[in-house]
């Protein structure tokens, strides 16, 4: 498990994290915010696991967790009983029973070391009741209890949860940064480090999931064949293919799943995006999908910017329509039916 040094970027949190544990004044309430693969978890659990290490040591700048002593394994293995991790069994909801039972009674009862750790992650997901139970234990709680929030919705708390807890907003990372810590961390291959990071918009979790998920390569590559055959291709057989591109394996639903929905919806606009760029500069020097550059180039001979434009165009009506829950397989149609008449 990760120590302070793999955090990269996000200076604030770490500063303030670090001179909490240096000089012993940690906080009782944090929330992490920041979407979904965005290092949330990674960052609380580093930070739960320096503060319970036994065997601290200052690397580079840092206090470290030393990663070897009992407690450091526990930590790791998730099994430290001083690091509670709030469980729901609703996926919608936290509710006011499993705030009161895993919080607000548990935290009473005194922990093995000087320190008691509660992260709720989907914080967001705590209905009303459940926010004002927690509230009354972050108006008084034991010394030695912390709890961290993680959140992908800031908007979704009462303002007095917001005003008794230290927020820290999750920043956007550099793409060179992300695309360093993929090769030389991750060993990943340069142009698929480069795609990865294209696609993740400042998310570290995202790129690292794009960047080693074979799934995502071959979903790249169908969604640029699919629209490579648009021209020549009976709708009804591309959205049949675009079914099956989108269900995941296994799924007994009919629906695209939403997820890769999006990732769909991306590629083809980088790929759009490589068409415009290939058709300004001629040269494959700045493309994403230079791995496509015959598709591209020939794609590019037949369209015109104004069509280019309309493309674009279409795929963003496509994701708003998505977004406001229309129907995503007839949007969808739709869009292919509108890049089919601008190729
Ligand atoms: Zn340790």
């Amino acid at each position: 498990m990760a120590r302070f040094s793999d955090i990269i970027e996000q200076d604030q949190i770490k500063e303030h994290m670090q001179n909490a544990i240096r000089t012993g004044k940690i906080s009782h309430a944090y929330i992490i915010s920041g979407d979904v693969g965005s290092g949330k978890k990674m960052i609380a659990r580093t930070f739960a696991k320096t503060i319970l290490c036994e065997n601290k040591q200052e690397i580079g700048g840092y206090i470290e967790n030393c990663g070897e002593c009992h407690y450091c394994k526990q930590a790791e293995s998730g099994s430290h009983p001083d690091i509670r991790i709030v469980a729901h069994e609703k996926p919608t909801s936290i509710g006011v029973d499993e705030i009161r039972d895993q919080v607000c009674d548990d935290v009473y009862i005194k922990p093995y070391s000087d320190h008691k750790i509660y992260l709720i992650p989907d914080g967001e997901l705590m209905t009303q009741q459940a926010q004002n139970a927690l509230l009354k234990t972050l108006e008084e709680p034991p010394v030695y209890a912390t709890i961290i929030i993680l959140t992908s919705n800031i908007d979704a708390f009462l303002p007095t949860i917001l005003s008794r807890c230290i927020v820290f907003p999750i920043k956007p990372v550099r793409d060179d940064l992300i695309q360093k810590y993929l090769m030389e961390k991750r060993k990943v291959v340069d142009y698929k480090a480069h795609l990865a990071v294209s696609f993740a918009q400042g998310n570290v979790g995202k790129a690292i999931q794009l960047a080693e998920d074979e799934s995502f390569e071959k979903l790249k590559n169908d969604a640029i064949d699919l629209t490579a055959r648009l021209p020549k291709a009976q709708i009804s057989d591309v959205i049949a293919r675009l079914q099956l591109l989108l269900t995941p394996e296994g799924s007994s639903e009919k629906k695209p799943d939403a997820l890769l929905t999006n990732d769909f919806l991306d590629v083809l606009m980088f790929y759009v995006r490589d068409i415009l760029v290939y058709k300004a500069e001629g040269s494959a020097d700045h493309l994403i999908f230079a791995d496509k550059l015959s598709y591209i180039s020939s794609v590019t001979e037949k369209c015109s910017y104004k069509e280019i434009d309309n493309i674009l165009k279409a795929i963003d009506r496509a994701r708003n329509r998505i977004h406001s829950n229309v129907n995503s397989l007839m949007t969808l149609e739709m869009l292919m039916l509108d890049i089919k008449e601008n190729l």
